[in-house]
């Protein structure tokens, strides 16, 4: 494990790294970027997800990599709740279309599903629960929202995952379409590492 590290992220996407890196470093008076780490690189326990709800299946993750590790240790479970699919895909939205991480049919499955369902009844938000597991044992865990709607097209060729199907609220371009700063700013994963970085700050202030 690097020598200095403080802060360890239960996930390997160097994009979340980099996310979690300026918003811990704009809350937490003297913590460097290289303090905080990624689980890449670092021999962690496999963990399976086998809780039916984000916060459960972050809580999973940090606890995991705050015990094999002995650091402060934050993990992250997000998915797309759809209003008329009862919530649905949530903690299944990797794997929606049967293949995990199959973006482009995930997209494809959830545009014929709503092909019949109007404009009023497109309502959807994306979820992010961010999870803190302290080395003294400490819990946390903040949940994070972006309501909007979703188009009956993609647009856009930026983000990942389900961003070019989704209109946030209040905004004329697609998720897919946000600069990443834009796009952390309203996202729940930015709301929901925001709220986390107050406790990070406390454990370590
Ligand atoms: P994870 O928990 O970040 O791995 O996300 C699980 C799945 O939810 C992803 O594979 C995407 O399908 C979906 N998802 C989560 N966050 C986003 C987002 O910001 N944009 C688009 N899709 C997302």
């Amino acid at each position: 494990m690097p020598t200095g590290a403080r802060v360890i992220l239960a996930s390997h996407n160097a994009k979340k790294l980099a996310e979690l890196q300026r918003i811990l470093t704009a809350a937490v008076p003297g913590l460097a970027p290289e303090q905080v780490i990624s689980s890449a690189g670092i021999a962690l326990p496999d963990v399976v997800e086998d809780e039916v709800s984000f916060e459960g299946n972050a809580l999973l993750k940090a606890r995991s990599a705050a015990s094999a590790t002995g650091l402060l240790a934050v993990a992250d479970d997000s998915g797309l709740a759809v209003d008329v699919l009862g919530g649905a895909p949530g903690i299944f939205s990797a794997r929606w279309s049967g293949r995990h991480g199959d973006d482009e049919a995930n997209n494809d499955l959830l545009l014929a599903q709503l092909g019949d369902v109007p404009d009023e009844h497109r309502g959807a938000r994306f979820v992010c629960a961010a999870a803190l597991v302290g080395p003294d044992g400490t819990e946390h865990v903040e949940r994070g929202e972006m309501p909007g709607t979703l188009l009956r097209e993609r647009r856009g060729e930026g983000g990942f995952g389900y961003d070019p199907l989704f209109l946030p609220e209040d905004e004329t371009r697609s998720a897919a379409e946000l600069t990443p700063a834009q796009k952390d700013a309203i996202s729940h994963r930015g709301r929901a590492f925001r709220a986390i970085a107050v406790h990070v700050a406390a454990l370590l202030g």
